[in-house]
């Protein structure tokens, strides 16, 4: 079995690590005391730039220069920790919520001082009603101890926190729909630009990042740029927590160092799938990755690399398929669950994920002609890019990669499907074919 790269779960197992006191312990708080007794803001922003450290909740984007976007001066700021956790295969913030809950609030007080931001919110999605109850919890343990509020450790830096429930849209992990959510108005994505670093929450600023993202913070802080980039690769610096669901028999969050080889992840802490079973495909970053094939499992695990084979790193949710599922109802549920999701704001999205499932449904039940699956080709590459939010492309891009890679299978599972139908029409005396008037 593969070795884990423990840093951010390196004290996940300690009993009572969502109180403050085991915490503190632990050297927790530590961090935010180095950011604001020794650190300016633009040191803080420097030092996350230099460590490399890229958003992990989808975009990969360099988290440092995310925060460098936020403009100077001495207007309302606000920052966001998107912690609606809702891409298909990912569990891994509720568990960094659930047993690490400070480091997630110091990771987000560090960020906001060095943003400028005074107002934080952490937006969860509304199933995690336990991991809600104990980041408030959380929060309200900091609060007295100093570390939330106003003149933190007396700095003079305030930064309040508010633990905000959604209603358990999967829309609302879209930034911009987070913050209309957040806002009180029903979750649509907005148009960009403006981008939310200069016209966000309430048309202020507004830094949002990831619940990962930001938990890494404490740990670039303590233990420097340095220390942090020597792990991962160079454009993948650090380490990942990957959750690995489906067709494994030893499913789960893991956390790894980025790059080594996705075949470690999936054979070696996951198991690989069941005895008798084939990897088929696997998706490396949630539901709306592309799929990969089993020989891709030899690549690294990394931004470049996901990105090279055409797919993406994602949130760094695995979910591995195996040969007993047939390809078409892969495809069936993966566009059932973004037609559900869609907010229907516009038109490719709303209707291109209907047409989806409607034209996989006539695959499912035979009833397509080969000219179908070139068509339900041509309606993804219309949805890809003309979309107000990647919702579209969430489905259009693992359904499409699907068609590429088995467009055989496709068109066999229609065939037999037809083939089924015709036998139980002959049976039931339903069949257009000529009877034998002689037999
Ligand atoms: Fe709404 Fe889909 Fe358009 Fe996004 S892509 S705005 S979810 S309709």
């Amino acid at each position: 079995m593969a070795d884990q790269t423990r840093v951010l779960l390196d004290d996940i197992d300690e009993p009572g690590l969502h109180t403050i006191e085991v915490y503190e312990r632990l050297g927790g708080y530590q961090a935010l005391r180095k950011a604001l007794t020794t650190m300016e803001p633009d040191e803080i922003v420097a030092e996350l730039q230099a460590s490399g450290l890229r958003g992990r909740g989808g975009a990969g984007f360099s988290m440092g220069q995310k925060a460098s976007f936020m403009p100077k001066g001495t207007m309302d700021k606000y920052l966001c920790c998107n912690a609606d956790e809702s891409e298909p295969g990912t569990f891994k913030d509720r568990l960094l919520m659930q047993k690490n809950p400070h480091r997630l609030i110091e990771g987000i007080v560090i960020a906001a001082v060095a943003a400028g931001a005074n107002r934080a919110f952490i937006y969860i999605r509304g199933e995690y009603v336990l991991q809600a109850d104990i980041l408030n919890a959380a929060v309200a343990e900091a609060r007295a101890r100093g570390y939330v509020g106003a003149n933190i450790l007396g700095s003079g830096h305030d930064v309040d926190l508010v633990v905000h429930r959604g209603a358990g849209a999967y829309i609302c992990g879209e930034e911009t729909a987070l913050l209309d959510s957040l806002e009180g108005k029903r979750g649509n994505p907005r148009l960009k630009p403006p981008f939310p670093a200069n016209q966000g929450l309430f048309r202020g600023p507004t830094l949002i990042n990831n619940v990962e993202t930001l938990s890494n913070v404490p740990i670039v802080i303590a233990k420097g740029a340095e220390w942090f980039k020597q792990r991962g690769t160079e454009k993948s610096t650090g380490t990942k927590v990957v959750s690995v669901s489906g067709n494994v028999q030893r499913p789960g969050n893991y956390e790894i160092e980025l790059g080594i080889p996705a075949r470690e992840i999936v054979y070696g802490l996951a198991g690989g799938p069941p005895p008798g079973r084939k990897v088929k495909c696997w998706f490396p970053g949630g539901s709306s990755a592309p799929v990969l094939l089993e020989e891709d499992l030899d690549r690294p695990y990394s931004f470049e690399s996901m990105a090279e084979a055409g797919s993406m790193l994602g949130s760094g949710a695995i979910i591995v398929v195996d040969d007993s599922v047939p390809i078409v109802s892969l495809a069936l549920r993966v566009a059932r669950f973004y037609r559900h999701e869609s907010c229907g704001k516009c038109v490719p999205c709303r209707e291109g994920t209907n047409w989806t499932v409607k034209m996989l449904e006539r695959i499912d039940r035979g009833e397509a002609t080969p000219m179908d699956i070139e068509i339900l080709d041509q309606v993804q590459q219309n949805i890809m890019g003309n979309c107000l939010c990647v919702l579209g492309d969430s489905m259009a891009m693992p359904v499409r990669s699907m068609i590429a890679k088995f467009k055989d299978e496709f068109i066999a599972h229609n065939e037999r499907a037809r083939e089924a139908a015709d036998r139980l029409a002959v049976g039931a005396g339903l069949s257009s074919e000529p009877v034998d008037a002689a037999a």
